[in-house]
């Protein structure tokens, strides 16, 4: 009788297991920090932190509806929706819905977010196949990358342009001053895209940046025995973002993983009494420079790998 349970036990457990392998990596394991549940809280003015430990999503409050930038892993999606309530706004009131770049650790809940909300997905072209096919872009094979596909109601096109490529218009900021612009930085993602805010605190005008990324992290940026580069021209992105963000100085800089802008000591010292505890005035060209940097020794690193030396 024991043996026979044993043999049941093992049956109903041999399938979820495979699963599991199918997946590739189980992401909330592996990086429990992407996972885990943050308190949301008022960054400034109508911009609010909804995202996990590591995984930042923001929500900019709109007397019209709402934007909510980025959708975390897939499947944890429930703990941006709880995050949104406890702020007392409501899910349905989400009007746009954005996305920094098609990478799944950004983009895996916004499927869930777009069926609970019934808001627009607004995405750039260079992310639209990856976003409606659901994979990473240059690594269509390797599932634990995959995410689950969300069809693009808007595409901004304007590869060329500076902030002002999109404007979407919603209420707050400084009056007649256009309130949420986006940007392609493109480079970590065909089209990974970047945010500017204007939010009027106590009769200042500040400009915040949501900046999607620079890190060359998994891309691969040169032909080499792993495969042909992530996608066509991505050196020429890389640098083109690293030339269109020399003069930017925003008065708060953030991006979607926390760590980045140090979430934790940020929301500590706001806590502690410090209304203005995320203006970081400077640390985005420090974070640009160092990008810049870690990008030409990473292109000088896989070129030479892939010339043999
Ligand atoms: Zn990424």
């Amino acid at each position: 009788m024991r043996k026979l349970l044993i043999l049941l036990t093992l049956l109903v457990a041999a399938p979820l297991n495979a699963q599991e392998d199918d997946a590739g990596i189980d992401w909330a394991a592996e990086q429990p920090h992407w996972a885990a549940p943050f308190e949301p809280f008022n960054i400034i003015g109508n911009l609010y932190y909804v995202g996990t430990e590591g995984l930042a999503v923001y929500l900019i409050a709109g007397e019209d509806g709402h934007a909510l930038i980025d959708g975390g892993l897939p499947g944890h999606e429930q703990l941006i929706i709880d995050n949104i309530a406890a702020l007392g706004f409501d899910i349905k009131d989400v009007k746009y819905l954005l996305n920094t770049h098609a990478h799944f650790d950004h983009s895996g809940g916004l499927a869930a977010l777009k069926e609970a909300s019934g808001a627009e997905l607004w995405a750039s072209e260079g992310d639209v196949s990856a976003l409606e096919g659901g994979f990473y872009l240059g690594s269509e094979d390797k599932p634990e990358y995959a995410a689950p596909p969300v069809k693009v109601d808007r595409v901004l096109r304007d590869r060329a342009s500076d902030f002002g490529g999109a404007v979407i218009s919603m209420t707050g900021g400084e009056p007649g001053k256009p309130f949420l612009l986006t940007a392609l930085t493109p480079g970590h993602s065909r089209g990974c895209t970047s945010f500017r805010l204007f939010i009027d605190d106590d009769r200042e005008h500040l400009e915040a940046l949501i900046f999607c990324s620079a890190t060359v992290a998994a891309n691969r940026l040169v032909a080499s025995d792993e495969g042909p580069a992530q996608y066509e021209g991505i050196v020429d992105d890389y640098r083109l973002t690293f030339e269109k963000t020399r003069d930017w100085t925003p008065d708060i800089f953030l991006a979607n993983h926390s760590e980045v802008f140090g979430l934790k000591d940020a929301r500590e010292r706001q806590v502690a009494g410090n209304r203005r505890a995320f203006l970081n005035r400077g640390a985005f060209q420090k974070y640009i420079l160092e990008k810049k940097n870690a990008f030409e020794k990473a292109l000088a690193e896989q070129s030479g790998a892939a010339d043999g030396e």
